[in-house]
């Protein structure tokens, strides 16, 4: 019952297609890590449409409103009959503006060896705030697209302050701001005199660099390892995270978290992958790897850093690789493995 009592209230998705099969593994392994974590299930996406009529169900927001953590899995919107994406509302109803996406190399004989990158961009603001609009020209009704990109002075310093924050918790030496403030001068140029307001007091905590988008893209593929934390704006970032992501293998092992000062919600960067769904293929790695990151961001880091080492162990073995990796380990076997692991 001690153990009981200083479990920490955290909130289970398990989402569409493969998140059930990959949640049953999530759940399992922070059984052998010792339950750090008291979980309510709550359904969100398609699976909670069918059964209860509501894509994000009250009861799964009250769940977070009231544990402000969540690890889900990956949900899927319909397509047509007009809703909106589940995971943009999550984002918005508790303001998750900070999405991290770090880039560890796991399995050896990639592209590049030694790759450990984090990515900060900014979630809420930028070009992606959705104010867009067509101007008729005579009989063209979308004769002109426009959009309007939105950055405010206090978005920027609270990503920037994040990010430096992170560095610092989390170890890292140096914070990299991207930006293109040579063109979009009051956008993003708004965006790097703030950036620059924030490092400024970390001096002799965390070096700061800069870097103009487009350099940095080309010098991210030359020498990745020049870099550490890396953060940017919304658009830059999306795209920048997704390159990191191939410095280390693509999007399949690639966790993420979406933070706010009020809720974090952690998840796997892929898909339903209904392709897959019900035939113990899925690879449940980016999953546990996001539920690493709940543990560093609940200060659980020595928790943390079992699981990595676990899950590292265990996929640098061929026994321990599930399809999409090139091996033929199902699903939960590659759970009853890291449970073995971690039970020692
Ligand atoms: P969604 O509509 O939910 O985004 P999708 O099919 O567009 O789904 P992903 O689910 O990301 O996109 O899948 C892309 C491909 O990668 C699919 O072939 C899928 O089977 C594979 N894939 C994605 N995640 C995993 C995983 N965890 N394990 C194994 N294969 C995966
Ligand atoms: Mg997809």
């Amino acid at each position: 019952t001690t153990a009981s009592r200083n479990k920490i209230p955290a909130t289970l998705i398990p989402g569409d297609g493969i998140g059930p099969e990959i949640v049953d593994v999530v759940e399992r392994v922070f059984d052998a890590l010792g339950s750090p974590y008291e979980w309510e299930r709550r359904q969100a996406g398609l699976n909670a449409l069918e059964q209860g009529g509501d894509l994000l169900p009250e009861a799964t927001l009250d769940s977070i409103r009231r544990t402000g953590l969540a690890l889900k899995g990956p949900l899927t919107t319909p397509v047509g009959g007009g809703f909106r994406s589940v995971n943009v509302r999550l984002r918005e109803a508790f303001q998750l503006y900070a999405n991290v996406r770090p880039a560890r190399t796991i399995i050896p004989g990639g592209r590049y060896e030694n790759i450990d990158l984090v990515l900060v961009r900014e979630n809420l603001e930028g070009l992606y705030v959705g104010h867009e609009h067509y101007v008729p020209i005579d009989d063209d009704p979308h004769a002109v697209a426009m959009a309007t990109g939105i950055n405010t002075r206090a978005g920027s310093r609270r990503i920037a302050q994040f990010a430096f924050d992170y560095a610092v918790r989390n170890r890292r030496r140096k914070v990299t701001i991207v930006h293109k403030a040579n063109v979009l001068k009051a956008l993003t140029g708004l965006f790097l005199e703030t950036a620059r307001q924030v490092a400024s007091g970390y001096e002799g905590r965390v070096e700061v660099d800069e870097r103009i988008v487009d350099a940095c893209a080309m010098q991210l593929v030359l020498n990745p390892w020049q870099f550490d934390v890396i953060v940017s704006t919304n658009l830059f970032g999306d795209i920048l995270s997704d390159q990191i992501a191939g410095l280390v293998g693509g999007l399949g092992m690639a966790p993420g978290a979406n933070i706010g000062d009020k809720a974090a919600i952690f998840e796997a960067v892929h898909g339903s992958a209904p392709d897959i769904a019900g035939q113990g293929k899925a690879n449940p790695s980016a999953l546990l790897l996001a539920g690493a990151l709940m543990l560093d961001h609940s200060g659980l880091f020595n928790e943390a850093q079992r699981l990595r080492a676990a899950i590292d162990a265990v996929l640098a073995t061929d026994s321990g690789r599930t399809h999409d990796l090139g091996g033929s380990v199902s699903t939960s076997a590659f759970g009853d493995l890291l449970t073995e692991r971690l039970r020692g």
